[in-house]
């Protein structure tokens, strides 16, 4: 027979953590942790480069420094975790031409300004014709962006969430302040100390056999009775309760099958939903050839293709003399460089940087390319709600449908997208799931005194 118990969790990222983690603390003990992949961290996740922890997901604690303090950063603190400020508001200062002349800060700043401006523009505009403000005539859409120095611009404005554009609630919450994680025992460190506090570990390691990897859930079969759970190895479990915790990526792909299908309010606010794909390609040399010391963290690469290897980190801040650089891709770049070898990568990051650098700059020993696009249990880096997304809409992605409980960064309606929104949302999908345990309670208990 199959194995039975309260509460199914599906995937162990930080929101699936969080979430067996308070259910525990409320008593709720009979649980299972079901994980695709073989380890818990989801989009957390370091990987060891050349004798160094980088991070391949989630990489900085954003919102540090405001007037409420981030749970992630406490968590951070109270783990000991090891970070480094970081200020992405140099780049516009570092932009770099393909003949490796840098533009003058002045032609930068006007640029930077001019952008934001007209990004300011377009959304407002964008906002009038959702309102269907027609009375107001609608002034001119801004020029789109031509030159090189615009397009990177451009990308870093759209890209990377420049707070100038719109407030953004993890900025305007929790403070400006970013904290690059530089740890050995990386970022998925936090989560191992979350898990540590309610599941058995021996050594380091979890063995805990409510944990279960390598689990791929297929298919969750629902009434009000409960719900199975089936994986793709053949195993089979009942629980009354199922917490979902996968990316709205996977829930848009057709990786898990519900039975009966979903209704059409939560398909749609699922489809609403756009999914990021962000990439940090890690590049190791044997020497440095790029600029180091203050405000030089970050740099640009103009080119007359948007997103073309535009944005450059150096790690010297982080872990000095490793000689590594990151360069960021998104979206259709993201795409078309998973779909092609790390070799050829390789060759086109070269290329820009000979073009910044000069000649003589050494190939690099060493590349890493994640790909979160292909990878069926993610389906994507993070997801990004349109302008014409409502309140509504949080309100379907998240709500429950019989006894299935969605959770994950997708469902904060405040801080989608992050690491706290992960948290954040764990958390309140368990509180909400013993909402229910307890309203259920009741009415069996009525039953039983009525018969
Ligand atoms: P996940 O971590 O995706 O957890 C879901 C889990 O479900 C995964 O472990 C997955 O394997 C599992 N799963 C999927 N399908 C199944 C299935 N069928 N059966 C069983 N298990 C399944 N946030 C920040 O705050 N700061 C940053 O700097 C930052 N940078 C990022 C950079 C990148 C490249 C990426 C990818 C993300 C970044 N984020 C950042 C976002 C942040 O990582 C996520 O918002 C957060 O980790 C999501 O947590 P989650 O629990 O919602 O989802």
């Amino acid at each position: 027979s199959s194995p039975s118990c309260s509460v199914v969790i599906v995937g162990a990222g930080i929101s699936g953590i969080a979430a067996a983690k308070e259910l525990a603390k409320s008593g709720i003990e009979d649980m299972v942790i079901l994980e695709a992949s073989d380890r818990i961290g989801g989009r957390i996740r370091k990987e060891d480069f050349g004798g160094l922890t980088v991070e391949m997901g989630a990489g900085w604690i954003q919102g540090v420094g405001g007037r409420e303090s981030n749970p992630v950063w406490e968590l951070a603190n109270r783990s000991g975790l090891r970070t480094c400020f970081s200020d992405y508001s140099n780049a516009r200062y570092n932009i770099y031409d393909q003949s490796g002349n840098k533009y003058p800060s002045r032609l930068a700043a006007d640029s930077y300004n001019k952008a934001v401006k007209s990004a300011i523009q377009e959304l407002r505009n964008q906002e009038a014709k959702l309102h269907g403000v027609s009375t107001v005539p609608s002034p001119e859409s801004p020029p789109s962006p031509k030159t090189p120095i615009e397009l990177a611009i451009d990308f870093i404005l759209h890209d990377f969430e420049m707070a100038e554009v719109e407030p953004i609630s993890t900025y305007t919450d929790f403070g400006e302040r970013e904290f690059l994680v530089a740890d050995e025992r990386g970022y998925e460190f936090l989560l191992f100390k979350m898990a540590e506090s309610f599941l058995f570990t021996l050594e380091g390691k979890i063995v805990d056999a409510r944990l279960q990897l390598n689990k791929v859930v297929r298919e969750l079969q629902y009434s009000r009775d409960g719900v199975t759970v089936k994986t793709e190895d053949g195993c089979t479990y009942n629980a009354n309760y199922v917490v979902l915790s996968v990316s709205v990526g996977v829930l848009q792909s057709d990786l898990i099958c519900f039975r009966p299908q979903l209704p059409k309010w939560k398909t749609e606010a699922i489809m609403k939903c756009d999914v990021i794909v962000y990439t940090k390609i890690f590049l190791q040399f044997p020497w440095k050839f790029w600029p180091c010391g203050p405000g030089s963290e970050f740099f640009l690469y103009a080119h007359e293709r948007r997103g073309y290897y535009t944005f450059w980190q150096h790690m010297e801040n982080a872990y000095p003399g490793s000689n590594v650089l990151v360069v960021t891709l998104t979206n259709e770049e993201s795409k078309r460089v998973e779909a092609q070898s790390d070799k050829e990568t390789l060759r086109e990051a070269m290329g820009v940087l000979r073009d910044m650098f000069g000649l003589e700059v050494p190939t690099a020993d060493r590349i890493l390319v994640p790909r979160w696009w292909n990878n069926r249990f993610q389906r994507g880096s993070y997801s990004n709600y349109p302008i014409f997304a409502t309140h509504q809409d949080f309100v379907h992605i998240k709500a429950p449908v019989g006894p299935i409980f969605f959770t994950g960064e997708h469902t904060n309606e405040r801080f989608n997208g992050y690491v706290h929104g992960g948290y954040l949302s764990g958390l309140e999908t368990s509180k909400a799931l013993l909402e229910e345990m307890k309203k259920g309670q009741k009415e069996s208990s009525l039953v039983e005194a009525q018969t």
